[in-house]
């Protein structure tokens, strides 16, 4: 696996698109993050806290960390001195500790929504109303130390790509949908997070602005950690 030539031919493939590749590092060991540094690399997604933490120290220091897994409350406090974007904002209740331990360093950290779009019972996030009505009540507006730049999703994971489709166009619907609504200050839809290694394709056609990609980028992932 050429780390390089795999992120030349993807970038590559977004030259011509409003898009930016989060290069997936998560179970990934410091040697090939560096790689993926050296060949220009600077987004980096991980999607557990511990693993972020760890890893964060040992890289340089102009990486952009995303966090792109769930995210739970006790754990917020340890990534928002240095996180980038959290991609993964589930609850309302995530954005207020989110908002509460921004507020304590006076930072303000950006967040997407994640949204449920797949057939997947387990996959975590809100449905089209729930976000809807969050996005327009009063309670956002208090939360000052966040800003929510977008939304993010994850298709089902299945080989019948028009249902990829079908689910990526629902989640560009919805945000063009939010982009048109009246939001409170500190929501803007700029970001749509989409696609991964065996979709991105297709989330490019249907309007991404960030893909996350891990193993077209780094190869299988090595287990353990
Ligand atoms: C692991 C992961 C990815 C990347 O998956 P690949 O198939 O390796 O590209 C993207 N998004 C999320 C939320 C992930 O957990």
């Amino acid at each position: 696996m050429d780390i390089r030539n795999n992120i030349t031919l993807i970038k590559n493939r977004l030259a011509t698109e409003k898009c930016e590749l989060v290069a997936v590092s998560k179970k990934q060991p410091i040697e090939k993050m560096k790689e993926a540094y050296d060949a220009g690399q600077r987004i980096f997604g991980e999607n557990k806290v511990q693993e972020l933490c760890m890893k964060q120290p040992l890289l340089p220091a102009d990486i952009l960390w995303h966090l792109i897994g769930h995210l739970q409350t006790n754990k917020v406090k340890q990534i928002v001195p240095f996180v980038s974007l959290i991609h993964s904002v589930d609850s309302y209740k995530l954005l207020e500790e989110i908002n509460k331990q921004a507020k304590k360093i006076n930072r303000i950290v950006n967040c997407l929504l994640q949204i449920h779009i797949a057939q997947e019972e387990t996959k975590f996030g809100f449905d089209e109303k729930e976000v809807i009505d969050l996005i327009q009540s009063d309670k956002i507006v208090s939360l000052d130390s966040i800003r929510i730049i977008g939304l993010m999703g994850m298709a089902t994971f299945t080989e019948n790509q028009d249902r990829v489709r079908t689910e990526f166009k629902k989640l560009k619907n919805l945000f063009n949908h939010l982009g048109q609504i009246k939001l409170p200050a500190q929501v803007i839809m700029k970001e749509l997070s989409m696609g991964m290694s065996q979709d991105y394709e297709i989330a490019l056609e249907e309007g991404s602005t960030l893909i996350r990609v891990g193993t077209a980028v780094f190869g299988s992932r090595p287990t353990p950690v």
